[in-house]
Formats: structure tokens, C-alpha cells, sequence
């Protein structure tokens, strides 16, 4: 354990072989942007200098991951890998069950498709994209119920992931609690700016929903994250391990979908986990369609190899003192500008304020969409918009949902940039600022059917 937790954040590991990038020019980049329809999803990996775009699958592995590789038991039944992966999971995160998936989002659909019948509603605290969409393709309807909090980027509360159970209470007691087939709690709530819930919330959570026999289902994607938040600010933790405070927030949920491409350190990989016979023998059934056998789900046997020792990296107190210390860097950089960002700075990325940044462009101009195309014209630099175009249109009225957050994520992928590549990005941000009065919005020119911040088209006004 690093003694020096508390002072410094300087990297638990040194670098054995590196990645080189390639430099571009403001024409290049200008360029790359316009075939890319201003939208960055659409730009070239080799057209980017520091990608920022997600922390989603782009970590570095560590050398044990990489020796794990070549462990690959690569049968298609009862691969050893597996065994590996359930036994860490069991150990880690504590469910009894485990079903492996290619990502996250084919956990999110075995999970959907068991529990939720049509007409349901199903609460959470705030969206996430491909999760709601697979709500909405099982035929249920999302319910927010988050604290207001973390819908305003400017309040300082300590844990804007929390649910607020007055919200949750109105929803159960307008439909019934057996319209309600499970709620959908996300540790450091990623569309909130990486937010934690608290472990006095979750507890209110568990003693509501054992009244009302309803199952919570953790979105369990960056939960570790959240653990780290709970030991340092949640009274009563100080002195517990990240790895004890995971467990205990497992422990009283009763399953989880994970993306294991951000917590876990791997490039590819997830599961579904649950403590329920009835409900891991569907999950076991179904993921034969869609994945893969029950004992692989999507995977190579390496990839489970590499997540299973990943899963024991990430929850060591000195990997997650470097990963929070290196996002709170450029936040407080950032910050120390004048750059009006998501406070508190969260886990997994720092969010840049649109509307205060670009305050001139009207919220169906795409603000943040026109400003992460601006940083990547600038510095190449490459971000990614949540706002107005990843929100959608309701489904109700077809128009744009105009959510209050309308923001720019800088994500940091875990162990793969320096201090200096954050001061980059931090003159990049400064340097859009100073001009940000020049800066016209876009119109979307291409609108696909679904998840359309993916693929949609802009060109600028
Ligand atoms: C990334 C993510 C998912 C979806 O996982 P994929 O691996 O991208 O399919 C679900 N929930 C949250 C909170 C995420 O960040």
C-alpha cells in the first residue's frame, strides 16, 4: 500500500513500452472534422493527438494482464478463464452468478429482456444511453429519479448520484409497485459528470425497496470509482478499504451489469451478475443467442483472463489514488482558468459547461457538439458531447429533449497520459476560450434512428 497516498498521486507503475502518436496540422484537422461531419465519433483514430473521446475500453493493460493473455484457454466450453473471472467476481463483487458479455450494453440487454415486461417503468438515477435504449426496446419506460442536484453543474453536493427517494416513492405510488421491475442505480453516474451515490443513500434505497419488494440492479461500470468517493467523503469510511466498500455496496444490491471496459482495465469485456436462480437461468439461456455460450458470452478466453486480473488492479487503493488524482489535475486546472466546469470534479473525466461556455448559442444549435469540434480543431484533441444530441428526442413529442446538461466529457483513459498531456489539453481549452465569441453552433444534417450522437452529421451555420 502507498504510504504517500494522501500527498501525492504520482503513477503506482512505470512505462515498459510506448505508443507513438502522430502530429497533425490545423488545416489536417480541419480537414479530418468536415469529412467527419463535426461529429468526433466520426474522426480517425490516427487524425487525434490526445483522445479524450471516452474512457470506455482504452485503458492500458499491465504486464500481468498482457502475461494473462497468453493464458487464453481458448475452448469453447468450461474455458479455465471463465472460472478465474467467477471466482474474482465472487470475491470482489460478491453476487452469486456470473454471465459473461462482450460489453456492457449486451449485459443491459440480457438484463432487460428478463425483467422488464411491456409497460413497465423503470427508475434510475439519470439515464445512460445504451441502457435506457435497451429499457425502451423491452418495452419499459425510464424514470429519472436522481436528486436535483446533479442536474445543476454548479452545486457542490458531495453525492449528486444519489437517489432521491420522494421521486421514486411518487412513481411507485402513481403505477404500483409491480409496474416497477427493478431500479437502475449507477455508481459514479456517468451523464451526471461521474457522480457518486453515498452508502447512507443506498442503505434508505435498500430498507424502501425491501418494503415494496422491488430489486435494485447496480450499474456497476465505475463503481470501484465510487467506493473511492464514498471513503473519502462519506462519514464512517475513512478507514475502510475501497476493496470492503465495493463489497458492500454489492452486497446490497441484488445484481449488476458492467462494462467492464472502465473500471475493470480492459479493451473489451462485461458482465451480468445476479443473486436470483430463476433469473440467472434466463440470463444463462438468452445469452446463448445473443453473445455466446454461457461459460464465454462474447469473450476469447483471454479477454476473460486479462479482466479478472484487471478487476484485482483496479481495486488497489494506489491505482485509484492516480486515477482520481490525475482527473482532479485537470479539473483544478481547468477551474484555476475560469473554464466553467461540472463541480464536483468526478471520476472518469472532467465536463466542460457549454451553455456558460459558448452562453451565445441557442441548446438546438448543438453548443457542446460545436465545441468538442473545436477542440479537436484546435489541438486535436478529442472529446465527446453530452448534451442535446446524445439526450435524443422524446418519444412522445419527437422533439429534442433539451436536458439541462449540456456538456463537453473530457474523458481520461486509466494509465495511458502523462501530466504533460493534461497540461495540452488544458492550454487547448484556455486558448478555445479566449476566441469563444467567434464560435457559430451546427445543424445536423444526418439523423440516424437510434443512439444518434454516434453517427449524426453537422455542418456548421
Ligand atoms: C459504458 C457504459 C455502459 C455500456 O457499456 P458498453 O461496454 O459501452 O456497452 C453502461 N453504463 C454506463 C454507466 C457506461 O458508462
Amino acid at each position: 500500500m502507498n504510504t504517500h497516498k494522501h500527498h501525492t498521486w504520482a503513477e503506482p507503475y512505470k512505462i515498459k513500452m510506448v505508443e507513438l502518436l502522430r502530429m497533425t496540422t490545423r488545416e489536417e484537422r480541419l480537414e479530418a472534422i468536415r469529412e467527419a461531419g463535426y461529429n468526433t465519433f466520426l474522426t480517425k483514430s490516427r487524425d487525434v493527438y490526445i483522445d479524450l473521446l471516452t474512457d470506455s475500453g482504452t485503458s492500458a493493460m499491465s504486464d500481468r494482464q498482457w502475461a494473462g493473455l497468453m493464458l487464453g484457454d481458448e475452448a469453447y466450453s468450461g474455458s479455465e478463464n471463465f472460472y478465474h473471472l467467477e471466482q474474482t467476481v465472487q470475491e470482489y463483487y460478491g453476487y452469486k452468478y456470473l454471465v459473461p458479455t462482450h460489453q456492457g450494453r449486451g449485459a443491459e440487454h440480457l438484463m432487460s429482456q428478463i425483467l422488464i415486461r411491456e409497460g413497465d417503468r423503470v427508475p434510475g438515477n439519470m439515464y445512460f444511453t445504451t441502457t435506457r435504449l435497451h429499457q425502451e426496446l423491452a418495452g419499459g419506460k425510464f424514470v429519472d429519479v436522481i436528486v436535483d442536484e446533479a442536474h445543476d453543474p454548479q452545486s457542490e453536493f458531495p453525492f449528486k448520484g444519489n437517489v432521491d427517494l420522494d421521486k421514486l416513492d411518487a412513481l411507485v405510488q402513481e403505477v404500483g409497485a409491480d409496474r416497477v421491475p427493478y431500479i437502475s442505480l449507477e455508481g459514479n453516474v456517468n451523464m451526471a459528470g461521474g457522480q457518486p451515490f453515498s452508502m447512507a443513500n443506498l442503505r434508505e434505497l435498500r430498507a424502501y425497496c425491501d418494503t415494496h419488494d422491488i430489486p435494485i440492479m447496480l450499474d456497476a461500470t465505475r463503481t470501484i470509482e465510487n467506493a473511492w468517493f464514498i471513503r473519502e467523503r462519506e462519514e464512517g469510511y475513512a478507514d475502510k478499504s475501497v476493496r470492503d466498500i465495493l463489497r458492500e455496496i454489492c452486497d446490497m444490491t441484488d445484481g449488476c451489469t458492467m462494462s467492464a471496459k472502465k473500471d475493470a482495465l480492459v479493451n473489451i469485456g462485461g458482465f451480468f451478475c445476479c443473486n436470483d436462480d430463476e433469473v440467472f437461468r434466463k440470463a444463462q439461456n438468452l445469452v446463448v443467442v445473443y453473445e455466446g455460450l454461457h461459460t464465454y458470452g462474447g469473450l476469447a478466453g483471454r479477454d476473460m483472463e486479462a479482466m479478472a486480473q484487471g478487476i484485482r488492479e483496479a481495486v488497489t487503493e494506489e491505482h485509484m489514488a492516480a486515477r482520481i488524482g490525475q482527473v482532479r489535475y485537470l479539473g483544478r486546472k481547468l477551474m484555476d482558468a475560469g473554464i466553467p466546469i461540472v463541480r464536483p470534479i468526478g471520476s472518469h473525466a472532467i465536463f466542460i459547461d457549454a451553455r456558460r461556455f459558448l452562453p451565445h448559442i441557442d441548446q438546438d444549435d448543438y453548443p457542446a457538439q460545436t465545441l468538442a469540434a473545436a477542440l479537436f480543431i484546435e489541438a486535436g484533441v478529442r472529446t465527446m458531447e453530452r448534451g442535446n444530441v446524445s439526450a435524443g428526442r422524446s418519444p412522445i413529442t419527437g422533439e429534442n429533449r433539451r436536458p439541462k446538461l449540456e456538456l463537453v466529457r473530457l474523458t481520461i483513459p486509466r494509465r495511458v497520459y502523462t501530466q504533460a498531456h493534461m497540461d495540452v489539453v488544458a492550454e487547448a481549452v484556455c486558448d478555445v476560450y479566449e476566441r469563444r465569441d467567434e464560435i457559430r453552433g451546427l445543424k445536423m444534417v444526418y439523423e440516424p434512428e437510434y443512439l444518434r450522437f454516434f453517427q449524426a452529421r453537422f455542418e456548421p451555420l
